[in-house]
């Protein structure tokens, strides 16, 4: 990645207030390191154990992204270091998270992940879902519980499509999920709305994303390999 091309990106983020996640799934380290020297610190993984190896052999003040599917079992394994989880997509999840950051003495930053797609496949809630999880999280916090999470926002993945009025529309759902997650949550001052890749990112831009997620168009594509 050029310096003057990530400048430019970076730029062009900035004058919007548009935080960015590198995504550096299936990236080497050597990789990761050239962006942070060049002054990233946000990056995003997928995969636990990757991250895990990742994390041991880099600087200790990178902010580790966690954006792949969770479970709850591997919330342990990143729970002392991770900066935001932006998959949260159960009320199980998110009492393992509580439970996990309480351990660790801390609070982790969460992003609920909203099924916006019209594909099957990605993973997210929908919106009665958040409705029941938000109810338990609400009820949970008046009897002074759930202190080991924030919900900073939500997440989520448009269509992959080229029909632009299609991700229009998702991306304008879940800023109007946003705005009513602000609303009823406003102890937590939720203020990140994660939405936007390489394909999508300007679009998500006009559509009031404050942060986004972008791979390929840093690191280069992945290959046919890589997820
Ligand atoms: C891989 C991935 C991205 C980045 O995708 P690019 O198209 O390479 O920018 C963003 N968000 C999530 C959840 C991903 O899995």
């Amino acid at each position: 990645m050029p310096f003057s091309a990530y400048r430019e990106l970076l730029e062009k983020l900035g004058t919007r207030g548009i935080r960015l996640v590198a995504v550096s799934k299936t990236k080497p380290v050597s990789e990761i390191l050239e962006l942070y020297e060049l002054g990233q610190r946000d990056f995003g993984e997928n995969y636990v154990q990757e991250l895990i190896e990742k994390q041991r052999n880099l600087p200790g003040d990178i902010r580790w992204h966690f954006i792949g599917h969770l479970q709850s079992n591997k919330v342990k394994n990143i729970a002392s270091f991770i900066h935001m989880i932006q998959s949260v997509d159960s009320m199980k999840l998110l009492l393992e998270i509580d439970k996990q950051a309480e351990k660790n003495h801390r609070t982790i930053d969460c992003l609920l992940q909203m099924h916006i797609a019209r594909e099957e496949t990605k993973f997210g809630l929908d919106e009665q879902e958040l409705h029941r999880l938000m109810e338990t999280v609400v009820a949970l916090r008046e009897t002074g519980k759930a202190k080991g999470i924030r919900i900073a926002g939500c997440m989520g993945m448009a269509s992959l499509t080229d029909n632009r009025e299609i991700i229009q529309q998702e991306f304008t759902g879940l800023s109007s999920v946003f705005g009513w997650l602000k609303k009823t949550l406003p102890t937590d001052h939720a203020d990140t709305l994660s939405m936007g890749m390489t394909s999508d990112y300007q679009i998500a831009a006009e559509c009031g994303s404050t942060m986004v997620r972008i791979g390929s168009l840093l690191f280069g594509p992945r290959t046919s390999t890589e997820k």
